[in-house]
């Protein structure tokens, strides 16, 4: 009987699942196994979130693997010393993985592979995180892109592989399943109060009342903060729903919400493909000119950022959002990450690591990529002038009626809509009114916008000009 062992990492899921299929295709016996490595979740990008969703997710998929006579099995340490143990143990011949765009993913599997190879084991990696193949989407020079709107008609016409059916059987060899263990048995401590759901059901019904209602607006709805958009991305980053066949599904949905939708998840493929060419971006500028710009230490600001406290309506909303669920609506995610770069002139590095310990979605590639682009630092660029999100006005326009800042301060709840954005600007009795003494019962605003405004573009033209 040929064996091969199916190591999971970001593909937590039974449908689509390319990986999978070739290795029931090349083997009677299938192994999936999932390492947990303590490289990574306490590793630079740790969170006890994120962590529980995935254990959460694996439970998940271990019955389901055992609904049709399979198995999962779970073991800690180093995957290089793990994974040739295993194989050594059930006489596999071959590795299969999913590729993933991340430099710490890269590296490990070069020297997975390496371990592999030594030990007369092959390791082939497949698709199945994104919708197209992000390595072959280049210019017409044959260079990576910087833009996105060519590179998403580029994208647009790319093949795309078939989306392939969940397998109805498998058979795995018998071994010690090992245990799946609880966040707190690994010393962690979650920090969410409501966190979104985690596993493949709950991606596919996710998808499906999305496909089925929402999508349809998603062009007028896209901007109001207080819609809901799908609400995917946790699911797409832990692999609970293939990327692909999501991008399909949507693409049998008529009407522009849909065209639009895809449009969105071509950016998810973009920020993969800037982070595989240009890995460097982990920890600096991809506007290389950039790299010297000068950031402020402010710990009395970046708490007030942190815990929502700013005295700015949408950004607080935002960031108590965040704090207890693990998401953040995109425009939002703008706002704050703008909020804490050209406002308060914190470098961007510390909220992409804010971001990356409490989002479900968080992402090496694509908040990186984020955050690079609000900072007006990375690719997709706009002169940095002309990104710089005015917090009151973005509330009054994508917000109008205070729906989504009162759900989330509701400190704010009785004042009138004509001060939401701008509540200091009540007077005192205006504010015995409302419930909401301004220095008391919510901050007044920490800064200046207009002021702090002129500053960022200071800072931003004494480095480009000394560039150019
Ligand atoms: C500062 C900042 C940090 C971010 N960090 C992350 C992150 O760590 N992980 C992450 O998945 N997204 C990140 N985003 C992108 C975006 O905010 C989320 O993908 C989106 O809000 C998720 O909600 P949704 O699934 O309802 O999106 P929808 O609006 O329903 O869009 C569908 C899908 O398209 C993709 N998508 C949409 N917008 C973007 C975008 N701007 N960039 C890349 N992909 C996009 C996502 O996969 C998303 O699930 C960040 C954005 C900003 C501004």
């Amino acid at each position: 009987m040929s064996t091969s062992i199916l190591w999971l990492r970001r593909d937590l899921r039974v449908h689509d699942h390319p990986g999978l299929v070739a290795a029931l295709t090349d083997s009677d016996l299938v192994l999936p196994v999932f390492v947990l490595d303590s490289a990574v979740y306490q590793g630079r990008w740790a969170s006890a979130d994120r962590t529980h969703s995935l254990l959460t997710a694996l439970s998940e998929l271990r019955s389901d693997f055992e609904s049709i006579g399979g198995r999962l099995v779970l073991r800690q340490g180093d995957p290089e010393r793990v994974l040739v143990q295993l194989a050594e143990q059930v006489g596999a011949l071959t590795v299969h993985a999913t590729s993933d765009a991340a430099p710490f993913a890269l590296e490990r599997d070069a020297r997975v592979g390496e371990a592999l190879e030594q030990a007369g084991v092959s390791f082939e990696r497949h698709p199945g995180t994104y919708c197209a193949d992000i390595s072959k989407i280049l210019t017409q020079q044959q260079k990576p892109y910087a833009v996105f709107s060519p590179f998403w008609r580029n994208w647009a016409e790319q093949p795309r592989r078939v989306v392939l059916p969940a397998p109805k059987a498998m058979l795995s060899p018998e071994i010690e399943d090992g245990a799946i263990p609880s966040v707190e048995e690994l010393g962690l401590t979650r920090l969410l109060t409501d966190p979104l759901a985690a596993g493949e059901r709950a991606a596919r019904s996710q998808m499906k009342a999305w496909l089925s209602g929402g999508v349809d607006s998603y062009v007028e709805d896209h901007d109001q903060i207080a819609k809901p958009s799908s609400m995917l991305s946790h699911h797409l980053h832990i692999g609970s729903l293939s990327a692909l066949e999501l991008e399909a599904r949507a693409a049998t949905v008529p009407g522009p919400g849909s065209a639009a939708f895809r449009r969105q998840l071509a950016w998810r493929d973009f920020y993969a493909h800037v982070m595989l060419f240009s890995p460097r971006n982990v920890r600096e500028p991809f506007q290389k000119r950039f790299a010297n710009l000068k950031w402020l230490e402010d710990q009395a600001g970046w708490q007030a950022w942190c815990e929502g406290q700013t005295g700015f309506p949408l950004v607080d909303a935002g960031m108590r959002e965040l704090a207890a669920t693990g998401f953040m609506d995109n425009r939002v995610r703008m706002v704050v990450a703008s909020f804490l770069t050209k406002d308060l002139h914190i470098d961007y590095r510390q909220g992409e690591q804010w971001f990356m310990r409490l989002l479900l979605d968080g992402d090496t590639t694509q908040n990186n990529g984020n955050w690079q682009w609000v900072a007006s630092l990375g690719v997709d660029p706009q002169p940095y002038f002309k990104r710089i999100f005015n917090p009151v006005l973005q509330q009054k326009k994508f917000d109008s009626d205070g729906t989504y800042v009162r759900r989330w301060v509701p400190e704010l709840s009785a004042v009138p809509d004509r001060f939401l954005a701008e509540p200091w600007l009540m007077s005192t009795e205006e504010q015995q009114a409302s419930d909401c003494l301004i220095g008391s019962d919510y901050p007044a605003p920490i800064l200046d916008h207009k002021a702090e405004r002129l500053r960022a573009v200071e800072r931003y033209r004494s480095v480009a000009d000394a560039d150019s």
